[in-house]
């Protein structure tokens, strides 16, 4: 019996709604607790005494953390008869648990691993990086985000997350400079990356940026990334978790 445990949020079944995996199914598992404190963070990922099993979307059962391996493994078979492409681990900031995804990790088969992570835990990432399939980074910058985030992180993150199948996708406010997209511009990152250009979403699901800015972006990236996209947070207007 392994005693690593870890504090998880909520387990569901839905859509991917972000990225270039927009519309498929997935299994989530939302970590708790997060290395950053973005203004506009959304998730709900600082209640860790309890968690919440989906059944579906509309039948939950509540669950004690933090959660054991074993009981985790019980949780994802609930979903044996459903249909999904991936398992998402997400949250939160899911490197931040990277003694139990070791361990977690090490004993699922035959499911694609799909990661959605701040891309700011390099030295975590090498350690699962052999059991992850698909890496989902986001590259927040300072000035969108609101706090100092050393670049430098990036950098080694990326150069970790290459040997799998890597989009970046970058969060966009009026507060994103064109400094800030020449630094990216300059960053290093493979010209086939694919790169999502994701406006902020408020909580009222309405997207602040506006379209000339993000039509302006997208034309600036494109004079290095060819596949470079526009995507908004698609589950907020389906209303899904
Ligand atoms: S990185 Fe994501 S989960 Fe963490 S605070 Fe920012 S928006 Fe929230």
């Amino acid at each position: 019996m392994n005693k690593i445990k870890a504090d998880v949020v909520e387990i569901f079944l839905s859509i991917q709604g972000e990225g270039i995996y927009i519309g498929y199914p997935q299994l989530f598992i939302r970590f708790a607790n997060c290395n950053l404190n973005c203004y506009y963070c959304d998730t709900l990922i600082k209640n860790t005494k309890t968690g919440k099993l989906y059944k579906s979307q509309d039948n939950y059962q509540i669950f004690q953390n933090p959660v054991s391996i074993e009981k985790l493994y019980e949780f994802i078979g609930c979903f044996e008869n459903n249909y999904y492409h991936s398992i998402a681990l997400t949250g939160g900031e899911p490197l931040l648990a990277i003694n139990f995804l070791r361990e977690f990790l090490s004993h699922i088969k035959n499911k694609n691993i799909f990661l959605e992570t701040n891309g700011t835990l390099p030295a975590a990432l090498l350690e699962i990086i052999d059991f992850v399939d698909i890496i989902s980074m986001d590259f927040k910058f300072n000035s969108v985000v609101r706090q100092s985030i050393d670049y430098s992180v990036y950098k080694e993150f990326i150069n970790i997350a290459l040997e799998k199948n890597l989009y970046i996708k970058i969060v966009v406010s009026d507060d994103l400079s064109d400094d800030d997209l020449k630094i990216f511009l300059e960053f290093g990152i493979p010209n086939y990356i694919p790169i999502v250009i994701q406006p902020i979403t408020t909580k009222e699901n309405k997207i602040k940026v506006s379209a000339k800015k993000i039509i302006k972006i997208q034309q600036l990236l494109m004079q290095k990334f060819s596949d470079c996209r526009i995507i908004p947070q698609t589950h907020k207007f389906l209303e899904l978790l």
